[in-house]
C-alpha cells in the first residue's frame, strides 16, 4: 500500500477545495514492513504478494531490495495499479482515510499456489489478513502441510475467519485484535493470560502472543507449558506506527534461527521497542546487533 499523507487544519466540506498543510508519502503495509524487519534480524527472507505495473509498484521493488528481501514471487498485476490509501490528518492527530486496495485485493488462491516455492521452502510462514481470506488460507494451508511453522497477525482487528485456526501455529493479536477475537479487554491486566488461553484453545495454537504496546507482550507456549509477562523496555518513543510489525518480522526471524518461543518473544519485545523510537514503519525496524544490544543491556 502506498500512502499519500495530507494534512489539513479540517476535513473539507463536501464540493470543497480546501488547500492543505502538508504531505507527505510512505510505503507500507503489513506484508512489506515485516518482511523488513525479518530481513534486518538477518533472516533469509520472501515475500509473496500483488502490487501493479507501475511506479508505485517500482518503488517497493526498490525499497525491499534495499534490505535484501527476494521479490521473486511478487507478481504485478496487468492491470490493476497498486494498492493505495489516502489518510487525511488532522491537527489534533484524529484521521480520515480511504484505502483503495487495487493489486493488494486481486491476489487468489491460484496466484498463491504458484509461488508455492517459496511457502514450503522456509522455516516459518508469517501471514497478514490485508489480503483476500482465501489468499491468506491458501498460504497457510500449503506451509502448514509442509510442516513450516505458521504466524498470524490477526490485522485488521475483526472477526476472523474460523477455517483459518487448523492452519495456524502462533496467533499474535495486539490489543484491540485480541479484543476483536474474545470480547474480553486487555486494558484489565488481569485479563490477558485469560485472552491468551482462550485463543489458544479456540484456535488450538502452539502459541498466543499478545502484543500490548508500552505494557510489553504476553506470551502462552502451549508446546513449552509456560505463560510469561514479557515487560516493555523503556525507550524515547516517538512514532509507534509499525512497533507491531517489527515484533512479528522479528519474531518470525528468531523463530526461523531455531529460538524457543519465549526467546523469540524477547528479541520482538526489544525489536518493537526500538521501532518507536524512529518515524516510519518498514523505515522503523531495527537491525540485530541494536536490538541485541538493547536486550543484553
Ligand atoms: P501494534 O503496532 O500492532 O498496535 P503494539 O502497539 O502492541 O502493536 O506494539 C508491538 C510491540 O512493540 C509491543 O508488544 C512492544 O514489544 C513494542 N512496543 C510498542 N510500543 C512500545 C513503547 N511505547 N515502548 C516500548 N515498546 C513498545
Amino acid at each position: 500500500m502506498k500512502d499519500l499523507v495530507a494534512s489539513a487544519e479540517r476535513r473539507p466540506l463536501p464540493g470543497e477545495t480546501l488547500h492543505g498543510t502538508g504531505f507527505a508519502e510512505f510505503l507500507g503495509g503489513k506484508g512489506v514492513n515485516q518482511a523488513i524487519a525479518a530481513a534486518r534480524m538477518g533472516a533469509r527472507t520472501a515475500i509473496v504478494g500483488t502490487i501493479g505495473a507501475d511506479r508505485y509498484g517500482d518503488e517497493f521493488l526498490d525499497l525491499l531490495a534495499a534490505d535484501g528481501v527476494d521479490t521473486t514471487w511478487v507478481r504485478r498485476h496487468p492491470s490493476l495499479g497498486t494498492g493505495v490509501g489516502l489518510p487525511l490528518v488532522l491537527p489534533d492527530g484524529g484521521n480520515s482515510i480511504i484505502i483503495v486496495a487495487r493489486a493488494n485485493a486481486a491476489i487468489t488462491p491460484a496466484e498463491v499456489t504458484a509461488a508455492a516455492d517459496a511457502l514450503t521452502g522456509g522455516q516459518v510462514l508469517s501471514v497478514q489478513l490485508e489480503l483476500p481470506v482465501e489468499a491468506s488460507r491458501a498460504a497457510l494451508q500449503l506451509a502448514s502441510a509442509a510442516g513450516v511453522t505458521t504466524i498470524l497477525t490477526p490485522a485488521p482487528a475483526g472477526p476472523v475467519d474460523p477455517s483459518l485456526a487448523a492452519y495456524v501455529d502462533i496467533l499474535v493479536p495486539n490489543e484491540v485484535e485480541a479484543a476483536a477475537l474474545t470480547g474480553l479487554d486487555c486494558d484489565d491486566e488481569s485479563q490477558v493470560p485469560m485472552i491468551a488461553r482462550k485463543l489458544a484453545e479456540d484456535w488450538d495454537l502452539h502459541g498466543c502472543v499478545v502484543t500490548l504496546g508500552s505494557r510489553g507482550a504476553y506470551v502462552l507456549d502451549r508446546r513449552g507449558d509456560y505463560e510469561e509477562r514479557v515487560p516493555a523496555h523503556e525507550v524515547a518513543t516517538i512514532d509507534t506506527v509499525g512497533a507491531g510489525d517489527a515484533f512479528c518480522g522479528s519474531l518470525a526471524a528468531s523463530l526461523a534461527d531455531g529460538a524457543e518461543l519465549i526467546d523469540a518473544v524477547r528479541l520482538a519485545n526489544a525489536a518493537g521497542a526500538l521501532s518507536t523510537a524512529v518515524n516510519g514503519a518498514a523505515a522503523s525496524a531495527p537491525s540485530r546487533a541494536a536490538a541485541l544490544a538493547l536486550l543484553d543491556g
